[in-house]
């Protein structure tokens, strides 16, 4: 047990922790922000955690071909995009503190060491880097923070080097809160095998087996499985797994996410973890969450935006935009079919033949040159054709370049990340970035507030005349030619007023036009659609059928939104 025990205050809060094992890619995110839902319903106060085995102190040095989006909290914290599903899925805001890497720990741990803080003792993985993964655990539910259940997921698989130390630190944990205080939950594969036509068992004996030579003892299991688990195979898992028959539970494949909450209850997930984890609640509330799954699954209607992104191939890179569109479609009531384009073939091909069939085109955020001009030439076509228009943080740079050079004149304008000796540096680094030598958590990053202008679009899409929303980049409109911008017609509707920068642009004579500093995608939720993404699915909509056709030609959309 770890020697910080004593010292710790016995927590007055419950955890459930979920492991997953036999192959990644399980949805345990999705399935630990489904569980977190079901308490959610029940009126509990509820956060949720994740635990992240790599060395890297967050991801945001990462690629997003590596990591796929990174998920930015209210505090600033650059985070694993699970902490996105649980955003979305618990309606609560996470912060720094609801993530935790090997990187973070270790960090913690050595700057203590040479503090003296262990002065006399060997520092070793057990018991100072489980302690410390331990500390964090209960530094989510601590001070103004009070919870009734905090979730920890346990990121990797169970046989995995990097994952032992938090095994081992749930297993700890675990024995300090004692039983009913806390439930593990572990998310195992079963697969069908097409020759034998027999769902199998076994990874999941193993993946078990592994868990309990750590010394964790499942109480419930999630079987990811392509259909139904009938009672023999159930109670067989539950035999040669250790667990209750009733604690076996299927979670299949299913047509949106925003289900998987749903068919838990179903199942009787939800009175089995009161049960284990001896709370008592009111009834689940499911009613608004069932209304948008309702309308998730029965569109009426479709509408196609285009997406000229860099990191298209990992859909992952974008999660957050596509489940923005998910939240906005369905209280549109239509379903929203995203056309992923390179930006780069917009420097090749022609921007009516890409945008064929699209009723708007968004430009999301990114990093470095490649695709930039593409982007310029995408927003350029939607711009002058009066297709609906959403820039997004790099997206909104973009426009910007493309009005002060097509529209201001200013042929060699751009933003000194692709170009730093350029003669109109319309888009350029903040003063205080310019003499920051290191790279990770440096960014301008987390929540500021921006002033609308009234009688914007903006203005009209929040109804409010302050909001505030998360920031993660470099590079600002410049200053210096914002009247310039803003006498050739390109308004500046939203402003930080701390320091007096431009955060919103958009266009008035146009069906839809505008771009953000900032990425209002973090904020969307199921059951509350971000302003920004309603009225822009919303306008693109109301595309007058002439105009569609326009765009129309019989080009196939190689792939639709992922769930
Ligand atoms: N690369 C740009 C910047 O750092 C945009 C960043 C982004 O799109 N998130 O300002």
């Amino acid at each position: 047990m770890s020697p910080q025990k004593n010292s710790r205050k016995a927590s007055r809060t419950k955890y459930v922790f979920i492991t997953g094992g036999v192959v990644s890619s399980l949805g345990k995110g999705i399935a630990s922000a489904s569980i977190g839902r079901l308490l959610k319903a029940r009126g509990l106060k509820v956060s949720m955690m994740k635990l992240d085995p790599y060395i890297n102190v967050d991801p945001g040095t990462m690629n997003p071909f590596q990591h796929g989006e990174v998920y930015v909290t209210e505090d600033g914290a650059e985070t694993d995009l699970d902490l996105g599903h649980y955003e979305r899925f618990i309606d609560e805001d996470m912060s720094r503190a609801n993530n935790a890497t090997t990187g973070q720990v270790y960090y913690t741990v050595i700057s203590k060491e040479r503090k003296g803080d262990y002065l006399g003792a060997t520092v070793q993985v057990i018991p100072h880097i489980t302690g410390e993964i331990i500390e964090r655990m209960l530094a989510v539910t601590r001070g103004s923070k009070q919870y009734d259940v905090v979730l920890v997921e346990v990121g990797g698989t169970v046989g995995d080097i990097e994952s032992l130390p938090y095994i081992e630190a749930i297993r700890q944990f675990g024995l300090e809160l004692g039983p009913k205080n806390c439930v593990y939950i572990h998310l195992t594969l079963v697969p069908f095998i097409a020759t034998a036509q027999e769902v199998k068992t076994k990874p999941t004996q193993h993946s078990v087996k592994e868990l309990r030579e750590i010394g964790v003892q499942p109480d419930l299991l999630l079987c990811r499985t392509d259909r139904p688990l009938d009672r023999k195979v159930k109670d067989k898992i539950a035999l040669f797994c250790n667990v209750g028959r009733e604690d076996v539970f299927d979670v299949p494949d299913v047509d949106t996410v925003y289900e998987l909450p749903l068919i838990f209850e179903r199942e009787g997930m939800g009175k089995r973890l009161l049960d284990q984890l001896g709370l008592r609640a009111k009834d689940p509330d499911f009613s608004q969450w069932q209304s948008v799954v309702r309308k998730i699954k029965h569109p009426t209607g479709t509408v196609r935006i285009l997406i000229a992104g860099k990191y298209v191939e990992v859909r992952d890179s974008y999660k957050s935009i596509i489940e923005s569109f998910v939240h906005a479609g369905a209280f549109h009531g239509v379903k929203v079919e995203l056309k992923w384009v390179e930006a780069e073939e917009f420097e090749h091909g022609e921007a009516k033949d890409l945008m064929a069939g699209c009723s708007g085109l968004l430009v999301p955020g990114g990093f470095g040159e490649r695709g930039i001009e593409g982007k310029i030439s995408a927003i350029q076509y939607a711009r002058t054709k009066g297709l609906p228009f959403f820039g997004i943080c790099l997206g909104m740079q973009a426009a910007v370049i493309e009005y002060a050079r097509n529209v201001c004149g200013l042929r060699k304008a751009h933003s000194t990340e692709f170009a730093p000796t350029t003669k109109h540096p319309v888009i350029d680094l903040l003063p205080e970035q310019r003499g920051l030598k290191q790279k990770g958590a440096t960014m301008r990053l987390g929540s500021y507030p921006c002033f609308l202008t009234r009688g914007s679009k903006a203005h009209a899409a929040f109804n409010t005349d302050a909001i505030t929303e998360r920031h993660r980049h470099r590079f600002e409109v410049n200053n210096q030619y914002r009247e310039q911008l803003e006498q050739h017609g390109l308004r500046c509707t939203g402003v930080w007023p701390g320091g007096d920068l431009v955060e919103i642009v958009e266009l008035q004579d146009h069906p839809w036009f505008l771009a953000v500093q900032f990425h209002p995608e973090l904020k969307s939720r199921p059951t509350h659609p971000h302003p920004l993404f309603r009225d822009f699915v919303g306008a693109c909509l109301n595309m007058t059928e002439p105009k569609a056709k326009e765009h129309a030609s019989a080009k196939k959309f190689e792939t639709v939104i992922e769930e």
